[in-house]
């Protein structure tokens, strides 16, 4: 526990007037600050009512004063919280007061980062703070809380003390070359680095998923002009945001649209087409659709019946996670509305006008956003990298144990792996991961 050596303060509710607004103070200096506000010594934990005064005596205003002791506070130093009415010009006032006591203004995030750096959650909770202030859905909220709770880092730490008893075991090992026994051969040390790169993959896909449903489902819409994206995005969305017209070619730019479906975030852009163009403006459009859909966890191709096979090879060029087909106008011909398999991608009928087969797609949608998955928690791309990172470091690992039976270099890469790992939590940081990671939080955090 290291306690800094200046005191840091911060509106924490959000900008604007509310009910009741809140001062947040950390630090060495609060308990003198709690104190000259008080007039007293404040009681620990305790909901003092009291008028907060400004130097020259005037009231400021009157509210509640919450004083919480290092090391049992938010950010492991001492800390005070003011409620005062959410004005923006008292909490100023207020602030401004608490400044003139001996605080400076905190940073963005710089609260979340002390309790960082005092041990009061690790780098993946910090950053599930951020992501449960910023949840766009239901399941994104309850995903980050879990985070925030420790549902990913404990299965990172669980990993990370694995990978460190293997790492003795092998380095035990190297370190006796001369014995009769090829200890490097051991069927269990090479039967415990497979088990590992087991859990590892499952990690990594609840990880992806935790992404996903963190960042919402990103789905790209493709299809001939007049194919009727831009009416199909609408019908998902029930709003008019896209333009559609029967003119081809109208939606120049990329038009990205966050749904929320069934408490899932789902991002759904809809893309000017990827035909070829003279039209300078148009070939803009398909440069960024092209952007778009290398981003995606969903190319959604829509086309309708006769066009079918020939628009199949739009989505062979679509580089995404998974892909759908949706024929659309079927009010036109009269076809059912219904779902079938083909080459393992789902086809989908439906009317975009009427709305006929669009709740199967919508269910098709919940699937891949992450809908049903159990023990869901959420994740950052930064740490599908650095799971990335592990899991290549013991296929190498492996391949050298396996292999050459070359020890050293096994262990080496148990090391790189462990390192990778701890990135995750920030066993290991540097100062600029951390600068950017609590640059991004908002004033207050
Ligand atoms: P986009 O160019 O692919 O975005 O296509 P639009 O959504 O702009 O639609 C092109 C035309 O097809 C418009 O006149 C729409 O009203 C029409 N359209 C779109 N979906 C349907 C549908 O399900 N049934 C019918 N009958 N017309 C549709
Ligand atoms: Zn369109």
């Amino acid at each position: 526990m290291s306690i800094a050596a200046d005191t840091i303060a911060a509106i924490a509710t959000p900008a604007g007037a509310g009910g009741i607004g809140v001062v947040r103070v950390s630090g060495p200096a609060v308990p003198a600050i709690a104190r000259a506000l008080l007039g007293r010594r404040p009681r620990p934990r305790h909901a003092h009512l009291t008028d907060f005064r400004a130097s020259d005596g005037s009231l400021i205003d009157r509210g509640l004063l919450l004083y919480f002791p290092a090391p049992a506070s938010y950010t492991g130093e001492p800390v005070l919280e003011l409620q005062g009415h959410g004005s923006p010009v008292l909490l100023d006032l207020l602030v401004r007061r608490v400044c003139a006591l001996g605080a400076r203004l905190a940073r963005p995030g710089e609260f979340t980062e002390r309790a960082f750096l005092n041990g009061k959650l690790d780098l993946a909770q910090a950053e599930a703070v951020a992501d449960l202030i910023a949840a766009r859905s239901e399941a994104a909220a309850r995903a980050a809380l879990a985070s925030l709770e420790g549902a990913f880092s404990r299965q990172v730490q669980a990993l990370f003390e694995r990978l460190v008893t293997l790492r003795v075991q092998l380095e035990a090992a190297i370190d006796f070359p001369e014995e009769e026994i090829d200890f490097l051969a051991d069927p269990a040390l090479i039967a415990g680095l497979e088990v590992l790169r087991g859990e590892l993959a499952a990690l990594q896909a609840a990880a992806r998923c935790g992404v996903r449903l963190n960042d919402g489902l990103r789905a790209v819409i493709v299809g001939r002009p007049n194919a009727g994206k831009s009416s199909l995005l609408n019908a998902l969305a029930g709003s008019e945001r896209a333009i559609v017209t029967a003119v081809p070619g109208t939606t120049r730019d990329v038009l990205r649209e966050a749904i929320e479906l069934d408490g899932f975030a789902l991002s759904l852009a809809d893309t000017a087409g990827l035909r070829e163009t003279d039209d300078p403006v148009e070939r803009e459009g398909v440069r960024r659709a092209r952007l778009e859909l290398e981003r995606a966890d969903l190319a959604l191709l829509v086309t309708e019946a006769e066009h079918a096979e020939g628009d199949l090879a739009l989505l062979a060029e679509v580089p995404a996670a998974a892909r759908l087909v949706v024929v659309n106008k079927i009010d036109l011909d009269g076809s059912p509305a219904q779902v079938q398999m083909r080459a393992g991608v789902p086809w989908l009928w439906l009317s975009a006008r009427t709305g006929e087969g669009l709740d199967a797609l919508r269910a098709q949608l919940l699937r891949l956003a992450g809908a049903g998955g159990e023990g869901a928690f959420s994740a950052r791309r930064r740490h599908l990298l650095a799971l990335d990172a592990v899991a290549a470091a013991l296929s190498r690992a492996a391949e050298a144990l396996g292999a050459a039976r070359a020890g050293e270099l096994a262990a080496e890469e148990l090391r790189a792996a462990q390192r990778a790992l701890g990135e995750i939590t920030g066993a290991y940081t540097s100062d600029d991961l951390l600068g950017a990671i609590f640059a991004s939080f908002c004033i207050g955090k």
